[in-house]
Formats: structure tokens, sequence, C-alpha cells
């Protein structure tokens, strides 16, 4: 089909759709369920079974595995199956964790799913683009990356870029006109727009004539490989780490076996128990543990309305040590209100809250006759021609379609009886050039009925103010003189130094015979009209959120395209600007070198009037300083910051795709407050992980020490290999996974921001898992040894109440984990999954003891109820030993 040669409603003939109306819901599932999803197909994922077998592909595990068989063919046949089935267990529990990990990440992929808006019904809607059909009608404005192929219909200054397909980076000029038949090329088909390509400017609107396989990407992309997982920097050191403990856990086991034959063990006793010993060593389980809790921290954050976007950013949250914040809607509302009109030397004020249609006109606090005011009137005419928005109700409930700033000057025109329905049926709009931030304003050119055409900009008034020769004054224009111009700055001054939002209009007339102006030619030599003034409330939470990032050492910084007074007085309502603090604003900025700014840029806490790429530079200021730099942003000028930042973050509501792309953490409610319980949840994050490393390490080391001293003191071994196994299956699974949904300590927000450089062992970690390991196996040989003498030498008795300290040891070490400090400064019942996973694991411990079919099977004879008080008390005593010292170290330093 030669779409780009068809009008209009002959695309629509084509794709059985309507262009006012799109396609009805019923028509679009009938198409869905016919043609299919709208995706790209992907590599095949690796199968269930692959990923359990890939659990013996460890080399200890193969070893272990083949020593179990030679015992088996010398008659240990209880022992042989026994480990065979610990292995096995141990291949389900490595299984498990791995899918659950997967299944988390999938699903936050899924989260991230591109969306489209299309017309169903007749109402324009937000859908998954992969529920697109042929001949849904969609648009897409700047920054939106087009969901499927597409034959445009409508285009306004709408440029996209198609490198994705065509290799040409420079964006296309796209409009909706028929093409002749030859253009066939895709960089030449200027009237169609392509799955995956960027809208840059503008925007469009198209009917869907290919999805899926079959769009133009579709064709070239063939098979999309997977996605490579990505790794954080942690998993990456935990990676490198478990290698050299896989070498330390094997050297130290080959000392075990090499001095227990040397004190007279049998090689092959000896064999055995080592290879257990090592399988039991080497912490198998981590990394799966480690993406398990970055994954399941990942799911309590979307529930705050945080979506990490990569994995890898929820480590670094923890480090950032500066918030650069956009203002209007990630700190404030978004919900503007205008309550004061300044033109012709007059000031009006409007009352009337949020998108409430009635409000009283006031001068000099005295109710007006609007009708009366002609001025008044011509301004808010023009503030409803220059604008792109509308007001629209649904399910009852009034909206704005498009940008909260015109839709308060759209309610402030109703309020005067203006509608957009009304005046657009007196006007047509001939030509418009839409708002961006970096020139701050937006021009239309219109047309009355009678022929007369204007060309309206409106923008920030400062910027307008530069740009117009003359002023309007009382229906009169009169040259912008240097009076009239401070006259101007004075009204800008005092709105903004009362927290208002500010937008001016200004005009000039147009003959009818001149040709439409270029955009550059149509914002100049402008009459100034008149000046609108908006509050648009600070969110209530982001006071606190500020306060709270102060605390944990994170300075918060205010970036907004707004005039410098406006945002120091919300920067003054949010406590972001102390005293001493200084505002900067753009042209200064610019000015400035990289090198200039990192000089002042830790006094600096707003940065007022900057255009997105001056945020580049400050997050490259800020970062050589030494800062850990989260940003946020929504326009596509902001991708570039936002990828530069160490955390970028991006608006969920309205942020553009290019922005959501570039980001590591996408805010579903668009609030700066959620910033900052996403830096909570990484800390916490951060700390769970350490936590278990921190349990996993000492536990190990213990298993592995108590091996060594009993072979060193020449004893009998303190524990068979089948024991060795189960201790390992019992304490490394459940309490392990446990500790990763632990709960923040209450101080975590009261820490300065770690360091990026920091180590996994800092801050005494290594410390607290050598210590503590040493001592779990020397309580576990201490019982032994006790044991052992008293019951004239009954070895299995010794072995069992050994194995019953060591995992105790183990289970109460657990509870010691969760607290950096001591395990008396938080309730043990806090992490109710740790408390269930302990008693299980008891469980699990105490069948092998005390079941008789069980006994046989691990060497194991009931224990008496009295021997437990020296198992527990041994087995607690390291707990009791280290609080103490920590006590009395506090009490120490309390007395200083
Ligand atoms: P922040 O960075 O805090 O989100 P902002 O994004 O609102 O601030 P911009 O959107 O760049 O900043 O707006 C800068 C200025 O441009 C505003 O102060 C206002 O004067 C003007 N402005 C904003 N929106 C429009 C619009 N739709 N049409 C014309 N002018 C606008």
């Amino acid at each position: 089909m030669q779409w780009h040669t068809l009008a209009p409603n002959d695309v629509a003939k084509e794709a059985h759709t309507d262009l006012a109306k799109g396609l009805t819901t019923e028509e679009a599932k009938k198409r869905l369920k016919r043609f299919g999803y709208n995706e790209l197909k992907e590599a095949k994922k690796q199968s269930a079974l692959i990923v359990f077998l890939n659990q013996f592909r460890d080399f200890m595990v193969l070893v272990l595995l083949a020593a179990t068989i030679i015992s088996g063919f010398l008659g240990e046949y209880v022992d042989a199956i026994a480990i065979i089935v610990i292995v096995i267990m141990n291949a389900f529990l490595g299984f498990f964790q791995e899918r659950r990990a997967e299944k988390s990440l999938e699903a936050l992929k899924q989260l991230s799913a591109p969306q489209a808006t299309v017309l169903r019904d007749g109402e324009w809607m937000k859908i998954h683009s992969q529920e697109l059909v042929v001949g849904d009608v969609i648009k897409f404005t700047s920054g939106d990356r087009i969901g499927a192929d597409v034959r445009l219909i409508d285009a306004k200054g709408l440029e996209i870029e198609e490198s994705a397909l065509t290799g040409e980076s420079v964006p296309t000029a796209k409009l909706a006109t028929p093409l002749a038949n030859e253009n066939t090329a895709i960089g030449d088909l200027h009237n169609m727009a392509f799955m995956g390509t960027l809208v840059t400017r503008g925007s469009g609107v198209g009917v869907v004539i290919a999805t899926g396989m079959k769009t133009a990407m579709g064709q070239i992309a063939n098979l999309l490989q997977e996605a490579e997982t990505v790794t954080t920097p942690l998993q990456r050191k935990l990676e490198q780490l478990g290698k050299i403990l896989i070498i330390v856990a094997l050297l130290l086991t080959v000392l075990v076996v090499i001095v227990g034959v040397i004190q007279g063990h049998e090689l092959y006793e000896m064999f055995l128990a080592g290879v257990s010993l090592a399988v039991a060593a080497i912490p198998e389980g981590l990394p799966a543990i480690v993406t398990i809790a970055l994954a399941l921290g990942v799911q309590r954050m979307i529930k705050k309305n945080a979506i990490v976007r990569k994995l890898p950013a929820v480590e670094t949250l923890g480090c950032a040590s500066v918030i650069c914040s956009d203002k209007t809607g990630t700190m404030t509302e978004n919900m503007m209100t205008v309550t004061n009109i300044w033109a012709s030397g007059r000031m009006w004020t409007v009352s009337g809250t949020g998108l409430e249609l009635k409000g009283e006109f006031y001068e000099n606090e005295r109710p007006i006759n609007i009708k009366k005011e002609a001025v008044l009137q011509q301004l808010l005419t023009f503030s409803v021609l220059c604008n792109s928005s509308q007001i629209k109700e649904k399910e009852h409930r009034r909206y704005i379609d498009g940008d909260p700033t015109e839709g308060a000057l759209l309610v402030a025109a109703a309020k005067a009886g203006l509608t957009k329905a009304q005046l657009e049926s007196e006007f047509t709009v001939e030509q418009e050039f839409p708002f961006d931030s970096e020139r701050k304003m937006m021009t239309v050119i219109v047309k009355d009925k009678s022929g007369r055409r204007w060309i309206i900009t409106k923008g920030a008034p400062d910027v307008l103010l530069e740009i117009s020769g003359h002023i309007w004054w009382n229906g009169r224009t009169q040259p912008m003189t240097a009076d009239w111009r401070k006259t101007v700055q004075h009204v800008i001054h005092a709105m903004a130094g009362k927290a208002l939002r500010t937008i001016a209009v200004a005009y000039r007339p147009l003959t009818a015979k001149e040709p439409i102006p270029s955009e550059k030619e149509a914002e100049k030599g402008l009459t100034l009209m008149g000046i609108q003034g908006m509050i648009d409330p600070p969110r209530p939470e982001v006071k606190k959120a500020v306060q709270q990032c102060k605390e944990a050492g994170i300075k918060t910084v205010m970036i907004t395209g707004d005039h410098l007074l406006t945002a120091k007085a919300i920067a003054k309502q949010l406590g972001i600007l102390p005293p001493k603090g200084k505002i900067m604003d753009g042209p200064t900025l610019s000015r400035l070198s990289v090198d200039e700014l990192e000089e002042v840029v830790d006094d600096i806490y707003v940065f007022a009037r900057v255009s997105p790429e001056h945020k580049l530079k400050i997050v490259k200021a800020l970062q050589r300083r030494g800062h850990v730099v989260a940003m946020t942003g929504d326009g596509v000028n902001d991708a570039p910051a936002i990828k530069a930042a160490d955390i970028g973050v991006a608006m969920g509501k309205s942020g553009t795709d290019v922005a959501k792309e570039a980001a590591s953490l996408v805010l579903l409610d668009d609030n700066f407050a959620t910033i900052q319980s996403a830096i909570h949840e990484g800390r916490n994050i951060y700390e769970n992980i350490r936590k278990f490393i921190r349990y996993l390490l000492a536990s190990n080391v213990g298993e592995i020490l108590v091996m060594l001293f009993a072979m060193l003191l020449a004893l009998p071994l303190p524990l068979v290999p089948i024991q060795i196994l189960w201790v390992n299956l019992v304490t490394d699974g459940l309490p392990a996974m446990a500790l990763g949904l632990d709960r923040a300590e209450e101080n975590v927000m009261r820490r300065r921001p770690r360091h990026p450089k920091e180590g996994v062992f800092s801050r005494g970690l290594g410390w607290k898992i050598v210590s503590r390991g040493v001592i779990i196996g020397i309580v576990t040989l201490a019982a032994f040894m006790t044991v052992y003498e008293r019951s004239g030498n009954n070895l299995a008795y010794a072995q069992t109440v050994a194995f019953a300290t060591l995992v105790m040891a183990q289970l109460i070490h657990v509870f010691d984990c969760r607290c950096e400090r001591s395990i008396f400064d938080r309730n043990p019942l806090g992490n109710m999954y740790l408390v269930w996973a302990v008693l299980l694991s008891l469980l699990l411990v105490l069948v092998v003891i005390y079941y008789p079919p069980l006994q046989r099977v691990f060497h194991t004879v009931s224990v008496e109820l009295l021997d437990w008080i020296l198992i527990v008390g041994l087995a607690a005593l390291p707990t009791f030993l280290f609080a103490g010292s920590f006590l009395t170290r506090k009490s120490r330093t309390n007395m200083l």
C-alpha cells in the first residue's frame, strides 16, 4: 500500500477508521486479537529446566556429587543418597531464588513499557504502545517516541529524528500532505512517522498503518537480541569477591584435610568431609540473594511511586549527596490559578481557586463589571487564542488537557465569560510556533472573520519585554521608553516577589497580504499588552522531605525556568534557601565556564530562569566537586543532563519518552518527596545487602574454623559431612533472604551519604565477620569437647551437640546482623519474616536430631533436654560478648 500518496480521508478509508473518533474499543480489541500485539519479537529466554540444571554447574557441587557416587559404590548408600537429596534441595533453592529474581526484573520492565496517546470512541486516552492496532489514530508531541508506523494527518512544526532507522541524526521536518509516488525511501517519506523514531519538535496526529514486525523497524530488526542483563557495581564487586572466597574456602578446606590426615584420620573420610565443607563454605547463594534484595527493594519503591529503570541506580541512590530538582510540578502542585492581572497601568485581582470557572474581578478591592473593561477583555482574549490547551470534563470532573500554565489562563478568561470554543469560532489560527523552555514563549498567527490578522506571543515577561518595541496603553501603542521598561519591570518584580509565576502577552498586527513570517521574524518588534500572575502552591509534603534530606547530608537545589524572585520566594517557603544561600540566574550561568561554576556551586541553592541546557553544566560542576548528583527533568532538552547525572530522574506523568528513557528513576507522581523516599529505600537496600553478607560469611567462617580447630587439636571430626551440608542448607537459605527484606534502621536517614567508592567490608564489617566467625567456631568446638569428654567419648552424641550449637549460634547471630551496632538496639520481632525463617530452620534441625529415621541418615542421636542449656548458652555467648563490649564502649564515650 502506497500510504504516502493518499489524502487523509483515503487513508482513513483504507485503514477502516474514523479520523474524528478513532476506532471503537471493541473494534480495537478485535484487531488486536486478529493481528497480535504491537511488539518486536525477542530472542527466547532460558527455559526453566536449563536454569535448574545450571545449578549443578558449580565445580565444587560436581566434585561433591562425584565423591558421593564413589562413597555409594563403597557401600555407604544412606550417606550417598542423603547427600544427593541435599544437593538437589540446594539446587531447588538456588533455582527458586534465581527465578524470583528474574520475575521481579521482568515485572520492572513491564512497568516502564512505553505508552501512546490514542483516540478511541472519540476520546483521547493513554494505552500501552503494545496494544496499538492498524487504524488507531494517535497523537504525539516533542519528546515522544512513535509507537507504530503512522501516516500523518496533522503536523504542527513537527520534526522527527529517525536515526534509529536511517542513521541520519538530523531531524526531518514532517507534514501531512500527500506525496508523489516516487518518494519511497524511508528518509523521503515526509508524511509518515515510524515506530521507534523520536519527535524532537512540534506535534502531530497520525493513523497507524503497521504494527509489530510489519513496521519498518520490525523488518530490519528481525529478531531483537534479548537485552543484556545489567549488573550493579556491587554485584560486580561481589562476583570478584566470590572468586576470592572460593579460593580461600578451598585453601582452608585443603588445610583441614591435610591436618586431619596428618592427625591420623582416614583420607577417604577427610576427603568427603573436605568437599562437603567446601560446598558449605562457598557462598554460592550470594549473587541470587543480592539480586532478590535489589529487586524486592525496587518493588517497595514502586509502592512509593518510584520506578527504577536501571538496577545500578538502587545503589547509587544511597550515595546521592545533591538533588537538583525542577520546581514546577515537582516541588509545587502544578495547579495554577491566575490571581493578578496588570495592563495599562492598572492591576486587577481575580477570585476563585483551581478549575472553578466562576470568579470575580476586582480593582482596588472593589468588584468591577468585566463587560465594561475592554482592556482586560482584550488581554484575556489573546491569552486564550495563543494557547494550545483546553478545559475538558470527564465523568463530571474538570481537567486541563495540556499545560497547567495555559489552563490557568483559560480559567481566568472563562471567569470573564470568554471561552475557547466561542473564540475559535471567531478566529482561525493560521500558524503556531509551540512553546519551548529555551525561548520561554509561544506564538500564534490568527485571523478574524473580517480578515484582520495578528501575531500573538505569550511568555516570560522579562523575555517579552526584550523583544517588545512598544507598549499598549489604554488601547493605544506607545514606544517602549526606558521609563516604560522600568514600570513593567517593577510590576514583574512585585508579582514574582509574591511567589507568582508570571506570563506576559504581546502582539503585532499583520496586513492581509503579508506572508506568514518565520518564528524568528514573528517574535520581534511586538507590543507588550499586559501580564498575568498565577499562584502555584508548594506541595505540602516537600518541606518535610527537604528537611529530611538535609538531615541525611543531602543538599536540595531548585532549578527552574521561572523568574528569580518567584523561585526565591518558593525556595524560602520550602526551606531550601538557607540564610547565606545564593541564587544564580540563567544569563549569569551562561557566562560562567564549568570551571568557574565549580568554584561557587556549593553555595548556590536556586538556579532561576535557566534553560534545560544549563542543567548539564550544573551537573558537571557538582560532579567535579565530588558530589553524587540526582537531577530531575521532563523534556527532550533535559535528556543530556539526566543521562550525565549519577541518578537521572524523569517525571512519570509530565515527562516525555526521551526523558524517561534517559532516566534511571521515574517518579510516578512527579513529586520531589518521592525522590527522598527512593533514597531512603536505596540506603536500606544497601544496608540489607551488607546484613546478609555479614551473616553468610560469618557463618561460613565459623563452619570452617570449627573443623580446622578440631583437626589442629587432634580431635575426632566434630561434624560429619551430611551435617555440614544440612547446616548450610538450613541457615543459608531462608534466614538470609529474610534479612534482605528487613526494614531500615531508624537512623538510616540521619547518616551522611555513603561514599561511592566505599568497599563492601567498610565500616567495620570485615572485622565483624571474622571476629564473629572465630567465636562461633570456638563455642561450637567447646560444646563438642565438653560433651565428648563428659559422655565418655560418645562421638555421635558430641557431634549432634556440636551440630545443634553451630546452627543455634548462626540463628542467633542472624538477629545481630539486623543492627550495625548492638542487637539490643532493635526489637527482634521487628522483622517477622526473619522470625518465621528462623523458627522453620530450627524445626528442620530438631527434626533431624529427634526423628529416628532421619537420625540414621544424619548420624544424630537425641539430645537430652538439659544439654540444650549448654547449647543455647554457648550459642548466645558471642552475642552477649559483642553487645557487652559495645555497651562498655558506648558508656565510655558517654562519660568522655
Ligand atoms: P521548572 O523548571 O521549575 O519546571 P518551568 O519548567 O515551569 O520551571 P518553563 O516551563 O521553562 O519553566 O517556563 C519558563 C517560563 O516560561 C515561565 O516562567 C513562564 O513565564 C513561561 N511559560 C511557561 N509555560 C508557558 C507557555 N505554555 N506559554 C508561554 N509561556 C510559558
